[in-house]
């Protein structure tokens, strides 16, 4: 079966085709770095890291940039509120973004790229805007008339009157109507600022994305995501610039969105107190549950967040891991023989998972795939009934598929490892116990203990699983 995704633009899901062979350009927007990010944020990106590395999984080549807003109104704001220059707030966030970004196992973005590392491609579109006539000039900005655009608000199907009525709120003397946007914002004192045709100022916003993406991707491509709350005015904007430059449409094909995290019944909002930063999260939560917790949701319906489900979540995947470590422990000492029904199930799952992300990339419904075949593991390998071959075919199923969903990692490396680790000292263990050295083998069990290794003394002999 082929991939299918829902695109905002038709209101549809639809087949997906990249526009050129097999490559697949994506694009989404990344973070104002003025602050530490929050688990919104992560949501988001998480979410479209799975669908980066599906698309890899699907034999995709992808191509996928994030762009980085490290000047803004809100980076000056930040500037000036607590004294330290726009370039270091800049610098200090970006670098904490990443740091969770790599916690969090959010490794599938090749390029980020910095509005401020893109000026003379923000000045090039804007001068082309303006030659073409739907931009403006104004005591040093520059705005977008977004009346030269008729098919403004495509996307989100608004209509220009309410684009109009909002910002009619915070009326500009320099625009010529309400809802055009700046494109350019002519410096003011203290102000961070480059060289334009037009003076010294700084880009606007959604200048910079078309700025970056086109750079990049050229003047169509295949995918452009983020968080819902972006689609208006944001991307909507991101349409109105590209297609005034280029005469293309679409600009994108596939617009991705995905849906909000709230705050126990809230939108998260710092006016609220009730924003949780990765950072603190991270420090409670092991990465893989947090994202074990957001891939439990479609990334396009809203996530509830509070304790107790994080809480249910963890059990939830432990109870998955419990599995994998099963398996990778059986597997290291299983022998021909036995009965293959699990490797059947295994193969069995393997389309149901494939099925289920190809139907607009549903996670939750993958997941439980995972949970049924966890079952028949558990099951296979408490009657020992399983063969070798049967044991890695379901191995298999949850290791490419953790590669997919960023899960069961860092078990296996360390499986790996400890295998023969624990198997030398149950040996040692014994040997102390055959030369009645109870002392000895009693400290070597409860060393192992305290590492998180428990032995248990079986009629089969000894066993060992792992306590988190
Ligand atoms: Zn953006």
């Amino acid at each position: 079966m082929s991939l299918n995704v829902y695109n905002t633009l038709t209101g549809k899901v639809e087949e997906f085709k990249p526009l050129v062979g097999n490559r697949v350009y994506m694009f989404v927007c990344g973070p104002t770095v003025y602050d530490h990010s929050h688990i919104g944020h992560a949501r988001t990106y998480v979410a479209f890291d799975v669908i980066a590395k599906y698309l890899a999984y699907k034999g995709y080549s992808v191509f996928y940039v994030m762009n980085i807003t490290d000047i803004d109104d809100k980076m000056i704001q930040r500037s000036n509120d607590i004294g330290i220059p726009v370039e270091d707030i800049s610098k200090m966030y970006l670098r904490s973004f990443l740091d969770d970004m790599e916690a969090l196992g959010v490794d599938a973005v090749n390029l980020y790229g910095k509005a401020t590392e893109h000026i003379p491609e923000i000045i090039w579109q804007i001068e082309t805007l303006i030659e073409k006539g739907v931009a403006y000039e104004s005591n040093g900005s520059v705005y977008f008339e977004v009346k030269k655009f008729p098919g403004f608000g495509k996307l989100s199907n608004q209509k220009l009157d309410m684009l109009e009525a909002g910002a009619r709120i915070a009326l500009n003397v320099d625009k010529k109507n309400p809802e055009d946007f700046a494109l350019w914002k002519t410096y003011k004192d203290g102000e961070p600022w480059w060289d334009s045709p037009w003076g010294k100022g700084r880009p606007g916003w959604h200048v910079e994305d078309t700025a970056i993406s086109i750079r990049y991707f050229r003047e169509q491509y295949d995918i452009h995501g983020g968080a819902r709350d972006l689609i208006f005015p944001h991307h909507d904007s991101e349409i109105a610039i590209a297609e005034s430059i280029t005469g293309k449409e679409p600009f994108v094909k596939y617009w991705l969105h995905s849906g909000f995290l709230n705050m126990r019944g809230e939108k998260m909002s710092k006016s609220l107190g009730n924003v949780l930063n990765i950072k603190e999260m991270v420090k409670h939560n092991r990465p893989e549950v947090i994202r074990f917790f957001m891939l439990n949701t479609h990334y396009r319906s809203p996530i509830d967040f509070d304790d107790t489900l994080l809480n249910e979540a963890r059990v939830a995947y432990e109870r998955l891991e419990g599995a994998v470590e099963g398996l990778r422990h059986a597997k290291a000492g299983s022998s021909q023989g036995g009965s293959d029904t699990l490797g059947t199930y295994a193969m069995e799952a393997r389309k149901r998972f494939i099925d289920a992300m190809d139907e607009d990339l549903n996670t939750r419904e993958a997941i439980a795939v995972l949970f049924d075949l966890a079952r028949e593991s558990n099951k296979a390998l408490a009657e020992k009934s399983a063969s070798a071959f049967a044991v890695k075919d379901a191995l298999d199923v949850f290791e490419d598929y953790g590669g997919v969903l960023g899960l069961f990692g860092p078990g296996g490396e360390s499986a790996g490892v400890l295998d023969p680790l624990v198997s030398l000292l149950m040996e040692e263990r014994e040997k102390a116990r055959a030369a009645k050295d109870w002392e000895a083998a009693d400290r070597i069990r409860d060393r192992l203990k305290e590492a998180g290794v428990i032995l248990e003394d079986g009629k089969d002999g000894v066993a060992w699983h792992l306590v988190r």
